[in-house]
């Protein structure tokens, strides 16, 4: 038994799995490392209310192999800032850093093979967790901010990868999954 997260999304289950077994995705033709559990792939949104960021302000493409979230009042104006952001799924915490084009950053690979990470936070008070930490979908990961070389304003860039990078170097189209298959609030 697997699910359907997204309604506009073909999962395809390539091995059926036991009761828990281990099986593989193809999700939009690249395929998931691996599911341990067969829900490891029912994610939980990042954002809780009443710190619901749900806006994109770039999309996944054209170099950028990440979503930009933010949240604008009715005015327009940014309010993102300091907004909590939690993990998304069960694993682990593989790297935490601060760079000049991520901010401080934090590194999570998920049980299900797929690493993901939240980028610019301000400072290092910011990031709630530790290498070395496991974490759940209650797991408070960080503050929303806006640190890092090109960042125009509170977001947070948060991006999907296959292949353990940590670092965004050779981030592509058939390494990087577009995260907003992953979230029906997106
Ligand atoms: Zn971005």
């Amino acid at each position: 038994m697997c699910y359907f997260l997204n309604p506009n999304v073909t999962y395809t289950l390539l091995l059926t799995p036991l009761v828990f077994g281990t099986c593989s995705f193809v999700i939009n033709g690249k395929s998931v490392p691996s599911l341990s559990y067969v829900d490891d792939l029912n994610w939980s949104y990042m954002f809780r209310n009443p710190q619901l960021a749900t806006t994109l302000s770039n999309t996944y493409g054209n170099g950028h192999y990440a979503v930009d979230i933010v949240k604008y009042n009715s005015n327009g104006n940014n309010i993102c800032n300091g907004y909590k952001m939690y993990s998304v799924g069960r694993g682990k915490v593989v790297y935490k850093d601060n760079t000049s084009s991520t901010g401080w950053y934090v590194v999570v690979k998920l049980d299900c093979g797929l690493t993901v990470r939240y980028l610019h936070m301000d400072t290092q008070n910011d990031v709630m967790v530790n290498i070395g930490d496991t974490v759940t979908p209650s797991t408070y990961i960080g503050n929303v901010g806006s640190l890092g070389a090109g960042s125009t304003g509170p977001h947070l860039h948060f991006d999907i990868n296959n292949f353990d990078s940590y670092y965004g170097n050779n981030f592509s189209a058939s390494n990087t999954y577009n995260p907003q298959l992953f979230f029906d609030e997106i």
